[in-house]
Parts: structure tokens; sequence; C-alpha cells
């Protein structure tokens, strides 16, 4: 079987009057996505199942932006609020999946910068935290800003989301000047990584290289971008890996930001279903991010883990787990007023047990999300009782 996902890395409005092109409002980018969630989209180009397209959605969250030249969203939540507001319904009509697409901030602060360093900073966990408190939101699937990756973030990953959308191996142009003035490579490096289509778990000392973590990384890349483009001998690779008999997922990613993107999408899903015609042994679906995956790795989607939040001994909150995990839980802390958003520490008391560090002054609500092997996630909230 051979799973067709379709990411978007949802980022929202982008200002930029050198590029009339590029969305920069709302109303530009709604209008986009209207086209996306049409029947026109979704009711062409059937897989072999007789279904239509499915989208990924990786939505963005921007956090410590101290210059934001563009007016991107940059508030953590805007973009995951219009998304799941404007066009949750939309969403789940159509069967897609909501996930996560995350941008380390420069040291800068400038919006707009790229940044491959996953330890200057650490609001990624301020993020997921005010995700978690705030929107009962937990992801299964991520993508890299700039699929921008190294084994800092791969480790940080191997925690807690089972599925890496990151990796754009292939025929990529790494030596290409980006706008910062740097080759890709530089910055972001998947040379390394298979490019037949071939998932991995990593390798502890090299996220490019196949080797004995649990998260799953897939070749995720770039439709139509100026360092890659969706090929038809890309697609017939992918058909031609799973009429050898190994399940394979054939993924690509576009933004939310130009007009174009909706005819790009309809022009790949009629060349995939061109390429299915010419494989009628290989069966093939449109699948989300998650399901694909889930499909790939093990088969049959398991159920989401139990979790459950207590008091514990010395001020500390006790998380319990039944049901297979990927990894183990996050847990994040929140305050009544909103400033505290921030993911506890957990120290493994057990099998299925942990014990968060004692609650810091003013905690309010204790939440805990774990995803199982397949990616279905398990949460939890414990609103805190002062003494
Ligand atoms: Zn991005």
């Amino acid at each position: 079987m051979l799973h067709v996902v379709t990411a978007i890395d949802a980022e929202g409005p982008i200002v930029d009057p050198a590029k009339p092109d590029i969305l920069d409002s709302w109303e530009r980018v709604d209008g986009l996505l209207g086209r996306l969630f049409s029947p026109a989209l979704r009711e062409a180009a059937p897989d072999s199942l007789g279904h239509g397209p499915v989208l990924s959605w990786f939505v963005l969250s921007l956090w410590g932006v101290r210059h934001n030249p563009y007016q991107r969203p940059a508030n953590s939540l805007e973009v995951f609020d219009r998304y799941a507001g404007r066009w949750g319904r939309a969403m789940a009509a159509w069967g897609d999946g909501l996930y996560w697409h995350y941008h380390q901030p420069s040291p800068c602060g400038a919006a707009n910068r790229w940044c491959a360093d996953w330890t200057h900073a650490d609001c990624y966990d301020e993020v997921l935290a005010r995700l978690l408190v705030d929107r009962g939101f937990f992801p299964s699937c991520f993508r890299a800003g700039g699929r921008i990756e190294d084994n800092d973030l791969s480790h940080w990953l191997e925690e807690i989301i089972p599925f890496d959308y990151s990796c754009c191996s292939g025929a990529v142009d790494w030596d290409r000047v980006e706008s910062c003035g740097e080759p890709l490579r530089a910055f972001c490096d998947w040379s390394r990584a298979p490019s037949d289509w071939s998932w991995y778990h990593p390798d502890r000392d090299d996220y490019q290289r196949p080797g004995a973590m649990r998260r799953t990384v897939l070749r995720c890349p770039d439709l139509a971008s100026p360092v890659h483009t969706l090929t038809d001998r890309d697609i017939e690779a992918a058909f031609a890996r799973a009429a050898s008999g190994a399940p394979t997922v054939l993924a690509t990613f576009e933004h939310d930001r130009r007009d174009v993107t909706a005819d790009r999408l309809a022009d790949a899903f009629a060349r995939i279903a061109s390429a299915g015609r010419r494989h009628p042994a290989v069966p093939w679906r449109y699948a989300t991010a998650q399901a694909g995956a889930a499909a790939v790795t093990v088969g049959q989607a398991l159920p989401a883990p139990t979790l459950d939040i207590a008091p514990g001994p010395g001020g500390r909150a006790r998380v319990t787990a039944a049901g297979a995990l990927f990894n183990r839980p996050f847990v994040a802390l929140g305050d009544a007023s909103g400033n505290l958003r921030r993911r506890a520490g957990l120290a493994c008391v057990g099998r299925g047990k942990w014990l968060t560090d004692p609650l810091p002054e003013g905690t309010a609500v204790v939440a805990a999300a774990a995803a199982g092997p397949t990616g279905e996630v398990g949460t939890a909230r414990f609103v805190v009782i002062k003494a």
C-alpha cells in the first residue's frame, strides 16, 4: 500500500510589499483555504479506494519574536486559533489532520530569520505548554521550521512526538544561497538521509541515518520551491517501492502562502493518480500524516494511552499512564492569569508512573499529553486546589 501525505505548513499572512503574490492578510489566506477545502480539489484525482485528497495541516507557532518586519502572526496561538476556529469543521469534514510546525527564533529576534541552534532558547516547551493548557492540543506529527533539524532537536522530539516529517532528502540544491546569504546546507542538511522513500528510526548520533531511536522520520520534500520540485520520477519511485511490497509514504509539503498553491496541489494529485493508473496492482490512498506513518510503521491503529493526574507527595503532581506509549508524557503547568505556561520536569517512579517537580507557587492547572505508538494522543487535566 502507498500512503500519500500532503503537508501544508500553515503560517498565515506575510506582508512583503516586494512580493505581491504572497498572501498578506487573513482574508487572502482564507481565499486560498476556501479552494483547498473545496469539492473541486477534494473530489478530483481519487485514490484507488475512490476517496479524494486529504491534507495535513502543520500549524506554525511563532514565539520569542522581537522584530517582525513582515508582520507575521507571532503570538504563538494566533495561527492555531485561526485554523482550528475558522476551518476546524472543514478539516473534520474532509478527514484532515492537525499537527505542529515550529520555527526556532533567531537569537537576533527577527521573525524572518532562520535559526539552527535548538539550545539557545527553549520556547518550544512553552509554546507546547500553551497549546496543551489553553487549547487542549498536542501534536502526533511535527515539521521543523525551514526543515532545520539537528541532533539536539532529534533528541527533544524523541521524548514526546512519534512522527517527524522534517526530512527533505532528494534532489535538493544544498548549495543554493538563501535569502540570509548562506548556502542552504549551512543550516539545513538532509543530504545524508535516505531519499528512496524509505522511512527510518534515526540514529542517536546522526538524525539523518537509520538507527535505534523510537521516533520515525519520514521524507517530505518541497512540492515546488527554489530548492526542490516533486517530479514524476519521485512519484514513480514511490509507486515502485510500494509495488516491491514495502509499505511506503509518499509525502510532500507546501505553504498557505500563495494562490498558486491550489493549482500546484491539484496538479500533484493528478500526477499521482496518473501514476496510480500505471500501477493498477498497487493499492494507494490519501492519508493524514499520522495515519500514513502509523500504517507503515505498526500496521493498525492502536488506542491512545489513558492518562491520569493526581496530587503527589511534596507538592508534586503524580502522572500515570495506562496502555502503550510512544515514549513518555509531556506535562505542562499553568497559572490562573495565563502568564505561566511551562513544561514540568518529570521523574519516572515506576512503569507508567511519574512525579513532577514540586509545583511552583500559583500553579492552577496541570495538563498532560502522551502519544501512543501510532500517534493517537491521550490527554489529562488536573485543576490544582489551592490550600
Ligand atoms: Zn515554516
